[in-house]
């Protein structure tokens, strides 16, 4: 049991400029996080425990899964990142942290970096212990802190510069292991946020930076979350927004036929698909081309899309370049022999083919019967063009961003989308890092063969922000049983009156022995504030006990998320707490 008084719960009734969204709001103002700079949070007791029964409920479920927890350096000696496969890449978002400058270092070359992520400490450290099919599956898991320099910090804990995950690394001989033990984590993961209360669905996701052959993010559907799911609530489809897509171009569209010859006409000032939809070229976007220019590991690549399309640049990913960024007009003109807006994929206009390092196109341009596209000739463009006869596709692939409305790939009903907040990911590797730092193992015929390997995150910082996100009302923060930071808040109307201390002594008893953490709210308050702030921090399950109840030989009972309150005899009020209590636990 713990005493308000002699507590540390801050509460506020007013949140700060830069809280956004609700949570963040809660988090502030009932006593869980104080900020010290962009992205950085210290956790206040209140906080602090909700963090630790998410840590154990995660660990109970890793270990249920087979996990095997250990704790790795949050400073990683930087060569360990140069040997892995990404390090062009995630350099962007890690902090350096070198020790006093040495002299021998140039500035772009850190000695230590603060770990935004541990495959490449986990895999070296396998590769030097594990050696045997013997020793293997292993699936090795960490709770611990991890720093990422994110570009815009917001929203509190969801997108912070320093945070809590849980991450966790599987090691199988063989692909079928590795994929078993993916879906051991899935299960795994399902039943952590099932344990927590929260409604987070699992969907197909984007390899990204990390490579490797599968994934799934998990998404708490919230309006405020950063990634779009694209779904089909009848066939199960469901995607994140950079991995989606969709029926919309069917996989036995014949090649359209050409439309006469290919003829250049003059475009003066127009460089926009809009300016060529207008009179006097009235040209529709779904029959233009859009010729987007990157620049793939040092070398220029055109993306074809169609003009009324998106690109989803994550797609790109596919293409298998290190790092990737659109090309800068000065790096295309050379090359292209004309600025972007008049830019187009038509064998020998490219005035320097040699230069490219492909020509990719999205699929979706095979629906583009007689197109438009740019002529590689400032203010020129040309008419009649036809995907097969005219581009030079090195390959064709899904690029396009798909869009709600579109044909399902599964069911062919049209696909909706939903904001969703990602709390945990989950990748299927393959041997992209065994290859790379070697960690190989030998099989009963004596052959090597590198890991199978898997990562998985959640985020466990994020995922208390996510809680409160998806469990809140006006009044403040309805906590699931399971997480909140006490159960059983005990009100005390009149802490002078050493009766109603007494009672709430009691009752705080009663209240543990049936399993509840307990805090007493001993403070000399009005009632107002004292509900207030109980309704703000949100404990399942209140108790009220005032000198006037007393009188009358009552107590109050009152669930956080329901409006009645139950006036329970005093003789009563024990075994009523401890029913209550029980209840709760077998429904949380
Ligand atoms: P995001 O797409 O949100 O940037 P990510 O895909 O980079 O996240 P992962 O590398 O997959 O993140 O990390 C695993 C989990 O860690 C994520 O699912 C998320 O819950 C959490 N996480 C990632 N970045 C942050 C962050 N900046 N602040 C808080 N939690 C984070
Ligand atoms: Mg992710």
């Amino acid at each position: 049991m713990k005493l308000w008084s002699q507590y540390f719960i801050p509460t506020l009734k007013e949140s700060p400029a830069d809280a956004e969204i609700a949570s963040h709001k809660l988090l502030i103002r009932a006593g869980l996080v104080r900020k010290l700079g962009g992205g950085l949070y210290t956790y206040l007791p209140l906080g602090l425990r909700v963090m630790q029964k998410l840590t154990q409920i995660c660990r109970e479920e890793m270990e249920r899964a087979g996990g095997i927890e250990l704790q790795m350096p949050h400073l990683h000696p930087a060569e360990n990142w140069q040997q892995g496969p990404r390090w062009a890449a995630a350099r962007e978002i890690m902090f350096r942290a070198d020790s006093a400058g040495d002299g021998k270092r140039g500035p772009r070359e850190p000695e230590l970096v603060l770990g935004p992520t541990h495959e490449e400490v986990i895999t070296p450290l396998v590769k030097a212990e594990i050696t045997s099919y013997r020793d293997l599956p292993k699936n090795f898991f960490q709770i611990a802190t991890k720093f990422r320099n994110e570009i815009r910090p917001r929203f509190g804990l969801m997108r912070a510069r320093e945070f809590v995950m849980m991450d966790a690394y599987s090691f199988d001989p063989t692909d079928e292991g590795a994929i078993r033990s993916y879906h051991a984590m899935k299960a795994a993961y399902e039943a952590f946020f099932r344990r927590i209360g929260v409604r987070a669905i699992a969907v197909e996701a984007d390899t990204g930076v990390m490579g490797g052959s599968f994934s799934h993010e998990f998404m708490i559907p919230a309006e405020i979350g950063d990634d779009d799911v694209i779904y089909n609530e009848a066939s199960g489809y469901a995607a994140n927004r950079e991995k989606a897509t969709s029926a919309l171009v069917p996989a036995d569209l014949p090649d359209a036929a050409p439309v006469g010859a290919r003829e250049e006409f003059a475009t003066p000032g127009a460089v926009t698909i809009a300016a060529l939809e207008a009179a006097p070229y009235g040209v529709a976007a779904d029959q233009q081309f859009k010729t987007l220019v990157y620049v793939g590991d040092g070398k220029l690549f055109l993306v074809v899309l169609r003009g009324c399309d998106e690109l989803e640049e994550a797609k790109l990913g596919a293409l298998g370049f290190g790092v990737f960024r659109p090309a800068t007009a000065e790096e295309i003109a050379p090359v292209m022999g004309a600025k972007p807006g008049s830019l187009g994929a038509i064998q020998g206009t490219i005035q320097d083919p040699a230069a490219l390092a492909g020509i990719f196109a999205d699929q979706a341009i095979r629906l583009i019967g007689n197109g438009v596209t740019g002529a590689n000739r400032d203010g020129f463009h040309v008419r009649h063009v036809n995907v097969a006869r005219d581009l030079a596709v090195t390959k064709f692939g899904d690029f396009r961003r798909v869009r709600p409305g579109e044909p399902d790939p599964r069911s062919g009903q049209p696909l909706q989308v939903r904001r969703g907040i990602e709390v945990g990911h989950i990748f299927k590797l393959g041997t992209k890092y065994s290859e790379t730092f070697g960690a190989v193992y030998t099989d009963d015929q004596k052959q090597n063969h590198p890991m199978v390997m898997g990562c998985y995150g959640i985020g466990i910082s994020r995922t208390l922000q996510a809680v409160i996100e998806q469990g809140h009302d006006a009044d403040g923060i309805v906590w699931p049983w399971a997480v909140a930071p006490f159960q059983v808040l005990i009100c005390v109307l009149d802490p002078q009156l050493p009766e109603a201390m007494e009672v709430a002594r009691t009752l705080a008893v009663a209240a543990e022995q049936a399993g509840a953490e307990v805090l007493v709210d001993d403070r000399v308050e009005r009632p107002g504030v004292k509900f207030k702030d109980a309704d703000l921090i949100g404990i399942p399950l209140r108790l009220t006990v005032g000198g006037r109840g007393l009188k009358e030989g009552l107590v109050e009972l009152k669930g956080r998320s329901q409006r009645e309150v139950v006036k329970v005899p005093l003789a009563e009020a024990a075994a009523r707490v401890t029913a209550a209590v029980h209840e709760a636990q077998a429904n949380a």
